[in-house]
Order: structure tokens, then C-alpha cells, then sequence
């Protein structure tokens, strides 16, 4: 059965990449240094190994991580680990402080 269903990807962003070393430009030392890594969107519903880049993401479904509808990856997203609609960024902070006040 090559069957494969059809998904709206869930993206999360992740960063492949890590470390180099470099000379200190103080003091002339080498050290090891954490690099930012190149940033991908990965689709991390299980069985799909969908990944890409940052700049290929551009109008790209996903499912948004607020409200579980589909979202068209924008520029505005780019900072963003979890790809949501615009509006459930902010649903999302007041959820989390509702949360914190819960777990005391
Ligand atoms: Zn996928
Ligand atoms: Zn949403």
C-alpha cells in the first residue's frame, strides 16, 4: 500500500546547523562558537518528513498552531517557531498567561 494520504503540513521551524570555530577577534584565540544554523520548517505530523527552507516557505499551508485551521505561511511568520494566523498570536499569549495563573 503506497497510499500515502494527503495532510496539511504542520510546520515548525527548526535549526540545522550548530557550531564552528572561529578566532576571537579580541583576542586572537580559536574558540568554538554557536552558530545560528540555517533555519528550516519542518512538518511534524508523524510519517511526513516534509522540510524547508525559510525562503521556500512563502505561501505555504500549514496548520496553525492556534486554532488548528490553515494558515498561508506570510513574511510576517518568519519570526515565528509555530507558524499562526495573525490573530491567534495574540490568543495564544492570553492563553498562556490564563494557564500560568491556573498552575499555582
Ligand atoms: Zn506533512
Ligand atoms: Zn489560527
Amino acid at each position: 500500500m503506497s497510499n500515502k494520504q494527503q495532510h496539511i503540513h504542520k510546520f515548525k521551524r527548526v535549526i540545522i546547523g550548530g557550531t564552528s570555530i572561529e578566532k576571537d577577534p579580541e583576542t586572537g584565540r580559536k574558540r568554538l562558537v554557536s552558530k545560528p544554523g540555517t533555519p528550516y520548517y519542518r512538518c511534524i505530523i508523524p510519517g511526513c518528513n516534509s522540510r524547508y527552507l525559510i525562503d521556500d516557505m512563502e505561501g505555504r499551508e500549514s496548520i496553525c498552531w492556534g486554532c488548528g485551521g490553515i494558515v498561508a505561511f506570510s513574511t510576517s511568520m518568519r519570526t515565528l517557531a509555530k507558524p499562526r494566523h495573525f490573530q491567534c498570536r495574540k490568543k495564544r499569549k492570553e492563553e498562556e498567561i490564563e494557564m500560568e495563573s491556573f498552575s499555582i
